[in-house]
């Protein structure tokens, strides 16, 4: 395992920046001359958009538009709406993408890695429930089983953890002793036969704007 730090600066968040209309950002670096946002639809403080680096089309990200730095931050209303968004957007996604996990990288101090993004963000990733690699997560790290987002309350504040629900439906809260910049990201391509993992390595992606394209329809459904 390894220990380098990652200094994280709010200042330079790349989502609030992003989410400003800013340039200094990996979204603006890559799409800024032909799309404006990347965002397919807006409710209670969330947002979501397809990830850069989409390992497998309809890879989405749900993200708060306050920064908070990770989930377990927000007050219970807001992980409800959240509970809420993510069931009603993947029922949604289910007929053109699959089922799909969902992990986020509870990064709560500097040194506990993460993708590298200092602001909350949920990943949603349509997934083959055979190639899901829960049980060697559940193997390698310390975990507690959870029934939905709403009990990442009950981790102790400031502990940084990864939260993980499997395609079949299981949802762990993991506690590594340090996470390894896009470490989740890498073994699900892996599992995938996948050479490109890293996200920042990742250009202008015909894939993400095929899932932008294919999702905005979503908002119609999704938004009550
Ligand atoms: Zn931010
Ligand atoms: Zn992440």
């Amino acid at each position: 395992m390894g220990n380098s730090n990652i200094v994280i600066n709010c200042n330079q968040c790349e989502f609030c920046d992003e989410f400003a209309g800013g340039r200094a950002n990996s979204f603006a670096v890559r799409y800024a001359n032909e799309i404006a946002s990347r965002t397919i639809l807006e409710q209670d403080g969330f947002r979501a958009m397809p990830s850069i680096g989409q390992i497998v089309p309809g890879y989405l990200l749900l993200v708060p538009n306050y920064h908070y730095r990770a989930f377990a931050d927000m007050s219970l209303e807001e992980l409800n709406a959240a509970e809420g968004l993510k069931t009603g957007l993947t029922e949604q996604m289910r007929s053109t993408y699959g089922d799909c996990l969902f992990f986020e990288h509870g990064a709560r101090t500097p040194d506990s890695g993460g993708c590298g993004i200092s602001h909350a963000h949920l990943h949603i990733v349509p997934f083959p429930a055979e190639k899901d690699p829960v049980e060697e997560l559940v193997r390698a790290f310390p975990v507690e089983e959870v029934s939905n987002l709403l009990d990442l309350k009950r981790i102790q504040p400031g502990k940084s953890y990864l939260y993980y629900e499997s395609v079949r439906g299981e949802r762990y809260v993991f506690y590594p002793p340090f996470i390894p910049s896009q470490y989740i990201r890498r073994l699900l391509a892996e599992a995938l036969g996948i050479q490109t993992w890293d996200w920042r390595r990742c250009g202008r992606e015909d894939r993400l704007l095929n899932t932008l394209s294919q999702t905005s329809r979503l908002r119609d459904v999704v938004w009550r």
